[in-house]
């Protein structure tokens, strides 16, 4: 049954970037924000109707605070350990039912919307749609396809066929595939079209600019004359420059920004969603899970120079979306969604208030809702959260399920159940390795 929430006596961070306010209430009714204020302004302005019934939740010593949006995840990769799993073990029914799993989990971390720009067998829009009509409980949902690459691929080197599709991917060889894919993608329903500017190749250091610029702005042509809005991959900093002057909305990662690609975002008005977390996780605990030694301090370098430009870009207006990357073995699902606040904090020196808006007011942005969604102001949907404790003392907080006390989807709580979801081994689902070292005469008879 449908449930009014007057929720009272906590402080209330908007979501805009305006400071937080103590001791004030919020009224829910329909899934929709009624009214905010005091108790007794509330009641006064009769914003409750005569004989309503509603259920009120004493938030005192808390924070309200609107569900964060995770502007880059990918929610049918299943926490995976390697590209060889992604391409190559995944059976499209069991990643269909696997997501609906893992969306409980990204729900139950206060993550109310996220935006996913490729998936699985092209499964986001399909979920989305499955979501929206309450076959699955799960977050708001934004969905590309597939990512567009070109036959000299993406982050999966050689995986990646010289023409069709795979996993995440479709591989586009020309001008007309890249308007053709385009227009495809927008009628399995795409919500975002995702390119794959730059790619890395065996044996050459970093990512590479694998687009011509005439690609790049077919891509964007044939996607904005349907309205709808483009994400680029773009880990090098001439890629950055040419998707932004071609009409790129939203570059994500934005590594090794130059000044004349900053130039091009500012003119052109791209906004970055920098995902350091997947990079931070890496640098800081990647030795923990037997990730390769060594990239530790190459990642850690990445974010640091990169860091320097957004936070210029930052300065100079553009705006900063929060994204985490969750879906990969580094960034598991309900884990890691809010580190990439707590890393803006870190290295853009962003305040905490600053750092939620990149994953409130700016998200909204992303999900393609701004009018709807991502600040508590009266008239907007009402996904929320009761945090235990204060975000802009520690906004670290936001990662502790603990402390997410209450998630409001839809202006309905969320039932927790006492387990996390999780789901057992799978056949196939995993690669399995022969052994993790090789067997050596030595290894076996040696010291
Ligand atoms: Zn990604």
């Amino acid at each position: 049954m449908e449930e009014n929430l007057l929720i009272s006596g906590g402080t209330l961070i908007d979501g805009t970037g305006s400071p937080p306010k103590p001791n004030d209430s919020i009224y829910i009714r329909d899934g929709k924000i009624i009214a905010l204020g005091s108790v007794k302004e509330i009641k006064e302005e009769r914003l409750i109707a005569e004989g309503e019934e509603f259920i009120g939740i004493d938030a005192s010593g808390k924070t309200i605070m609107p569900g964060l949006i995770d502007s880059h995840l990918h929610c049918s990769f299943d926490d995976v350990q390697s590209n060889d799993e992604l391409f190559f073990h995944r059976d499209p029914t069991l990643v269909a039912l696997v997501t609906a799993q893992n969306l409980k989990k990204i729900l139950r971390a206060g993550i109310t919307s996220f935006v996913d720009p490729d998936s699985v067998h092209g499964i986001g829009p399909a979920l989305r749609d499955a979501v929206n009509a309450n076959v699955t409980e799960g977050p708001r949902i934004k969905a590309g396809y597939q990512a567009l690459l070109t036959a000299v691929g993406g982050t999966a080197g050689r995986l990646i066929p010289d023409e069709g599709t795979i996993g995440y991917a479709q591989v586009v060889n020309s001008k007309d595939e890249v308007i053709q894919w385009t227009r495809r993608h927008i009628k399995y329903g795409a919500d975002w079209i995702k390119i794959h500017a730059t790619g890395s190749i065996p044996g050459r250091s970093g990512e590479l600019m694998v687009w011509s610029r005439e690609e790049i702005r077919a891509a964007c042509q044939a996607a904005h004359e349907l309205s709808v809005p483009v994400m680029a991959h773009c880990r090098e900093a001439e890629s950055i420059q040419i998707c932004a002057e071609e009409g790129v909305d939203l570059i994500l990662h934005a590594s090794f920004m130059n000044e004349a690609g900053l130039e091009a975002i500012i003119d052109n008005g791209a906004s970055i969603c920098p995902t350091f977390t997947f990079l931070a996780n890496l640098a800081d605990f990647g030795s923990k899970v037997g990730a390769s030694p060594g990239m530790e301090d190459i990642f850690r370098g990445e974010i640091e120079q990169t860091a320097k430009m957004v936070r210029k870009a930052y300065d100079n207006g553009v705006r900063i979306i929060a994204g985490s990357e969750s879906g990969f073995a580094l960034t598991p699902y309900g884990h890691w969604h809010a580190r990439e606040l707590e890393v803006f904090v870190e290295v853009l020196g962003l305040t905490p208030i600053e750092a939620i808006t990149t994953a409130t007011k700016n998200g909204a942005w992303t999900m393609l809702m701004e009018d709807q969604l991502g600040t508590l102001e009266e008239g907007k949907l009402a996904d929320l959260l009761i945090v235990d404790g204060n975000p802009c003392e520690d906004i670290s907080i936001l990662n502790d399920k603990n402390r997410i006390e209450t998630v409001i989807s839809r202006g309905q709580r969320v039932v927790f159940d006492d387990t996390w979801p999780s789901h057992d081994e799978i056949p196939g689902w995993k690669v399995g390795n022969w052994g993790d070292e090789i067997l050596t005469w030595d290894k076996a008879y040696g010291e």
